[in-house]
């Protein structure tokens, strides 16, 4: 057995996976809450690995040989990060699986940002963690958080090498002309001011899945990944390379979003400020919390639009169909820079779970070569599939992401090395 632990940390949050990398099966996986306020909580789960049937399902990657065995919760004041791996510890004692038994042999962690340092996962040292700090400038919600996360795990894990992942990483092959923007460059290069995109490591897990799902090189396909969740962004990939991205300097940029507006005319901004008097923070909370989904139709969860839109609610119906002509937007943009694709996935909660919005998305694209199956497209399946029609030129796919597995794998290649 090969464990490997990940750690995904918020400010006031921790979630964890341990995967056996041998299998790439989910052992256990919890999450720890209310960092700091007065009642925390801590939930752990266990999995628990079938036996081998003759099929031989055991030993299949993780999501398709793992089932729910046990879950636990507590709650309990749980002052600090450290406090909470001390919670986390807890919980594998009380519940399983033993880690003096099989301790992890590595621990990666979720780092937002980057910046242009950091273009691979990276061994945790304490120059990384200071680089790490400083990249909160560009970060400020979320780096901080992670790096608190990074130093109570080295405390609770002191002799196994810590990895950092960062989401980030995966887009810094774009090339000047993409993550360019157009304003003062002596300014820009001051701030740092450039795109830099986000959800590399689903916008990469999913390329690569995809390329070995269809038994493909990865170096000669030409792909557009839709990362439809809550957050959503899309990347044109060709042979392996991120070469855009729809999100920026911030993950503000880019497709309409649950809370975030994704592209808008900066002079609206300015507007604002002149005639309604906002304030920076104002409007940073406008944008980012206060829009795209939200507050287009009052929800950010999709479901709920659509369940509005059958009742035939006009906010919903508006919402949904701007939804729907920035995805076609970054469709078009993306095979005009990729000059056509070979592939493009759906993922992540929309992405994943909502035929709808990939019908609409992609049905104007039948110039260039994109055909739709609706059988296919609607589905129950859970599992990477195949939707276009066996005629369609580009392949279209659904593809799950499984961020904490990409984690673990750029972890043990480095851990390894
Ligand atoms: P994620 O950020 O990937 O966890 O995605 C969360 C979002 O997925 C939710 O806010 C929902 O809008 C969306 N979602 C989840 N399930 C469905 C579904 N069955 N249909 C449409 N949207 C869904």
């Amino acid at each position: 057995m090969t464990p490997v632990l990940v750690i995904n940390s918020g400010s006031s949050s921790f979630k964890y996976q341990l995967i056996d990398m041998d299998s790439e099966a989910i052992l256990a996986s919890g999450l720890v809450e209310r960092i700091g306020e007065g009642l925390g909580a801590a939930e752990h789960t266990v999995y628990a690995r079938p036996e081998p049937t003759a099929t031989g399902a055991a030993g299949e990657p993780s999501g398709m040989a793992t089932f729910l065995d046990a879950k636990r919760t507590r709650e309990l004041p749980i002052p600090d990060h450290t406090a909470g791996f001390g919670v986390m510890l807890d919980a594998f004692a009380a519940g399983g699986p033993s880690l003096e038994a099989n301790p992890p042999i590595a621990v990666g962690h979720r780092v937002v940002h980057g910046g242009a340092r950091f273009f691979e996962p990276t061994l945790i040292t304490p120059l990384v963690e200071i680089n790490i700090d400083e990249l909160g400038v560009l970060a400020p919600l979320h780096n901080p958080a992670n790096l608190a996360g990074i130093r109570a795990a080295r405390q609770a894990f002191p002799d196994v090498p810590h990895v950092a992942v960062f989401d980030t990483a995966f887009h810094q092959t774009l090339a000047p002309a993409a993550y360019t923007y157009a304003i003062d460059d002596a300014l820009a290069a001051s701030h740092r001011i450039r795109r830099y995109g986000f959800h590399g490591t689903s916008h990469k897990f999913v390329s690569e899945a995809a390329a070995a799902f269809l038994g493909r090189p990865l170096a000669e396909l030409k792909q557009i990944v839709f990362h439809l969740g809550n957050g959503a962004s899309v990347t044109a990939v060709d042979g392996g390379r991120s070469v855009d991205t729809s999100m920026g300097f911030t993950p503000l940029e880019g497709l309409v979003m649950g809370t975030r507006s994704g592209d808008i005319d900066p002079a609206v901004l300015f507007h604002l400020a002149r005639r309604e008097g906002m304030t920076i923070d104002d409007l940073d909370d406008l944008l980012n919390k206060r829009s795209g989904m939200l507050g287009l139709a009052g929800s950010n969860d999709l479901r709920d639009i659509r369940a509005a839109v059958e009742r035939g609610d006009p906010r919903a119906q508006l919402a949904f169909e701007v939804y729907v002509h920035r995805l076609r937007s970054y469709a078009g943009a993306y095979l005009a820079q990729l000059g056509g694709a070979d592939v493009i996935s759906f993922t992540a909660g929309v992405g994943e779970n909502a035929p709808l919005v990939r019908a609409r998305a992609l049905e104007t694209l039948g110039f260039a070569g994109v055909e739709i199956d609706r059988a296919r497209n609607e589905s129950p399946d859970r599992g990477i599939r195949v939707i276009s029609t066996d005629a369609s030129k580009v392949t279209v796919l659904v593809v799950p992401t499984d961020e904490e597995l990409e984690i673990a794998r750029q972890t043990l290649g480095v851990a390894g090395r």
